[in-house]
């Protein structure tokens, strides 16, 4: 193989970069030229394709966000559209592609290997909702900042004997909110897999009160609740705490990669360019422990999520143990 191209795809997360950097330094010293596709399948439809430099690969290491850009191209499920994408490849020559992205931008590395470019997935995102990976790029760095984040507001919190109710991103996975109240002692979790009503947030902040607590952080995962800041004022009514609502939104996703994120991301990438060197494609890669695996896309999109009930309510029993 002489030519191959990397894009990253879906939102963006931090060791996208590094994860980049690694593709085209390893490929360059295996005497394959990389290619860099700017903004994901749409540089791939729309000819975004440039040489990558050895230059350009060190400097990208260290920062945040991806640099050669993401976008979300609804319409690449469409077979016209892919056909643009595959022709685009062979104009230049790119034989095999690093797609880096979530699940979803593995469905289009599947479509394509199918029409003869062999792709291979790089789980790329904060929300490490990609079932088969234990862990994802991106997820150790936003959990620090939220970690960061919370630290921060608790220390308001205890000051003037308060509570807070703190949304996390995670995009229907709790892993997210579950870590950060593990790392912070957060004293209520609601987190997707194993969600409180509004009521039983209520009821836990309430009874928390009465031990006379000086301060209460509920950790909740995003798109849970219609509006936190109601729900702040229903904790407040009825606990007695004033309590006010914080959404740290985009705040987690960006930022220079933890020096854990930039492991992952450089070790998986040099796998995925060692399965593309052995002539395979459809594959993804995932953590599975301490070892890097490839599967095939289309058998894990499927896999159920890890249960985490019991992790969620062995945390609850810690953080709030009290309450029993
Ligand atoms: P994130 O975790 O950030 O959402 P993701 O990779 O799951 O990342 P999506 O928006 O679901 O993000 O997918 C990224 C892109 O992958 C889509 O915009 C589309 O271009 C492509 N894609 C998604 N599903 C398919 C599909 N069924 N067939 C072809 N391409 C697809």
């Amino acid at each position: 193989i002489k030519k191959i191209g990397v894009l990253t795809s879906g939102g963006d997360a931090p060791g996208m970069n590094a994860a980049v950097s690694a593709v085209i330094r390893y490929a360059s010293s295996n005497k394959i030229e990389v290619f860099v596709i700017k903004d994901g399948y749409k540089g791939l439809i729309n000819d975004w394709i440039e040489q990558a430099d050895i230059n350009y690969a060190q400097n990208i290491i260290a920062l945040g966000g991806t640099a050669i850009g993401s976008a979300r191209l609804p319409e690449f499920a469409d077979i016209k559209v892919r056909e643009k994408a595959v022709a685009n490849l062979k104009k230049h020559a790119i034989e095999a592609l690093v797609v880096i992205g979530g699940d979803g931008s593995y469905m289009g590395a599947q479509r394509l290997t199918e029409m003869g470019i062999n792709c291979v997935g790089l789980p790329g995102t904060i929300d490490n909702d990609i079932v088969s990976s234990d862990y994802t790029i991106g997820f150790d760095t936003a959990l620090n900042t939220i970690v960061q984040a919370i630290d921060k507001i608790r220390d308001t919190m205890q000051s003037h004997n308060r509570a807070a109710v703190i949304e996390v991103m995670g995009n229907q996975c709790g892993d997210l909110a579950l870590y950060a109240s593990i790392a912070t002692g957060a004293d209520v979790i609601s987190t997707s897999e194993s969600k409180l009503t509004e009521q039983e947030i209520v009821d836990q902040v309430t009874a928390i009160a009465k031990t006379g607590k000086r301060s209460v952080v509920v950790v909740v995962s995003e798109k849970m609740y219609p509006d936190v800041h109601a729900l702040a004022e229903k904790v407040e009514a009825s606990s007695g705490y004033v309590t006010r609502a914080t959404v740290l939104g985009h705040i987690q996703r960006g930022g220079s990669p933890s020096a854990m994120d930039r492991h992952l991301a450089v070790t998986s990438a040099m796998f995925a360019v060692d399965q593309i060197i052995a002539g395979k494609g459809g594959l993804y890669i995932g953590l599975d422990g301490t070892k890097l695996v490839a599967r095939d896309i289309n058998s894990t999109l499927n896999m159920p999520r890890k249960d985490k009930t019991e992790e969620t309510n062995k945390i609850r029993f810690l953080n709030a143990q009290f309450l029993k």
